[in-house]
C-alpha cells in the first residue's frame, strides 16, 4: 500500500504556482489577486478562508477578505451580498473571487453563485463553468475533484480504461468529477459510476472500483469489505468529530475506515493531508489562470 501525499503534492504545485507569478512579474505583470468574501463566523469556514488567504502569499499573490456580520436579530440581506458580488465582478484589479459557502439559510446560495461573473468564478461553481466543464471546453474546474485528478496523475495513477466508482453526487465533488473523469482525453477517459443514497446494495458496486472515490460526509462509511484488493482509494471526506484529546475539541474524519481499508489498497489518500491541500492549491491554479486570461484581454 502506498500513501498519496497531498501536502507534499500541494507544496510543490504552490511553488510551480510562485515561480510562475515571480515570472508574470519580472515581465512587468501584476500579482494575481484573489478576493474571499466571508459571511458570519462559521468555523469550518473561518479556517478555511485564512488557508485560502494563507495560500494566497505562499503564491506570491494579493489578497483580500471581505467579511460581513450576519447574526438572527441583523441578518445581511441578499441585495447587500448581491452589491458586493457585483462589485467584485467590476472591480478591474481583481482577478478571481470566492464568496465561501455555506452561506446563512436565508440567503439563496444559488443566486449568490449565478451573480458571479463566470470569468471570475475560481470555485468553478457558476452555470457557465458546470456546463462548459461538462461539454470538455475550457473552464475554470471546481477545485476539489480539479484537486483529486491532479493526485493521481502526480502519483502515476491512470485512469483510461478504469473502473472509476464515486460516492456522493454533490454539485462540487461527485457531479463534477465523474464530468472530469469521464471525458475523452489525458487524465480521464475512465468509466465512471456515481453512487448516492439511493444506491441499493451500495458494496457490490464499490467493490467493482479500481479507484473508489468517498464523498458522502459520514466518518468511517466505507470499510475493507467495500473494497477491491488493489483499488486505489481516495477519500474526500473531512468532518469534524468530537476528540477531548484535541485542543480544538475535535479531529478531522475521513469517510474511509483508513484502519481497515488501507492494508487492501494499492493507493489510499490520508485524512488530513490527503485531497484537502490539493482543494487549495486547484483554487490557486484557477486564480493564476483568471490573471493569464485577463492579461491577454487587455
Ligand atoms: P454533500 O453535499 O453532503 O453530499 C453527500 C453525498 O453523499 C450525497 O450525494 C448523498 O446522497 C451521498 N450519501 C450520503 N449518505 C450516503 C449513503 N449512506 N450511501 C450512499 N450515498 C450517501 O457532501 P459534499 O459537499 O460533497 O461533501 C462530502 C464530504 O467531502 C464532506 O465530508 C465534506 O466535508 C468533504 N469535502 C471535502 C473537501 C476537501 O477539500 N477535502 C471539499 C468538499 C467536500 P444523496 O444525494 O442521495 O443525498
Amino acid at each position: 500500500m502506498e500513501l498519496i501525499d497531498g501536502k507534499k503534492a500541494a507544496a510543490e504545485i504552490k511553488q510551480e504556482i510562485a515561480a510562475a507569478v515571480e515570472k508574470r512579474v519580472a515581465e512587468g505583470k501584476r500579482r494575481p489577486h484573489l478576493a474571499a468574501i466571508l459571511v458570519g463566523h462559521d468555523g469550518g469556514s473561518e479556517t478555511y478562508v485564512a488557508h485560502k488567504i494563507k495560500a494566497c502569499a505562499e503564491c506570491g499573490f494579493q489578497s483580500s477578505l471581505i467579511r460581513f456580520e450576519s447574526t438572527p436579530e441583523e441578518p445581511l440581506s441578499q441585495d447587500e451580498l448581491l452589491a458586493a458580488v457585483d462589485k467584485l465582478n467590476n472591480d478591474p484589479d481583481i482577478d478571481g473571487f470566492i464568496v465561501q459557502l455555506p452561506l446563512p439559510r436565508h440567503i439563496d446560495e444559488n443566486a449568490v453563485i449565478e451573480a458571479i461573473n463566470p470569468e471570475k468564478d475560481v470555485d468553478g461553481f457558476h452555470p457557465v463553468n458546470v456546463g462548459r466543464q461538462s461539454l470538455g471546453l475550457p473552464c475554470f474546474h471546481s477545485a476539489t475533484p480539479a484537486g483529486i485528478v491532479e493526485l493521481l496523475a502526480r502519483n502515476g495513477i491512470a485512469t483510461s480504461g478504469k473502473r472509476v466508482v464515486i460516492v456522493g453526487r454533490s454539485n462540487i465533488v461527485g457531479k463534477p468529477l465523474a464530468a472530469m473523469l469521464m471525458q475523452k482525453g489525458d487524465r480521464a477517459n475512465a468509466t465512471v459510476t456515481v453512487c448516492h443514497s439511493a444506491t441499493p446494495d451500495l458494496a457490490s458496486v464499490t467493490r467493482q472500483a479500481d479507484i473508489l472515490v468517498a464523498a458522502l460526509g459520514r466518518p468511517g462509511f466505507v470499510t475493507a469489505d467495500m473494497v477491491a484488493d488493489g483499488a486505489t482509494v481516495i477519500d474526500v471526506g473531512t468532518t469534524r468529530v468530537p476528540d477531548a484529546s484535541r485542543k480544538t475539541g475535535f479531529r478531522l474524519s475521513g469517510d474511509v475506515d483508513f484502519e481497515s481499508v488501507a492494508p487492501k489498497c494499492s493507493f489510499i489518500t490520508p485524512v488530513p493531508g490527503g485531497v484537502g491541500p490539493m482543494t487549495i492549491c486547484m483554487l490557486m491554479k484557477n486564480t493564476l489562470l483568471a490573471a493569464e486570461r485577463a492579461e491577454e484581454k487587455k
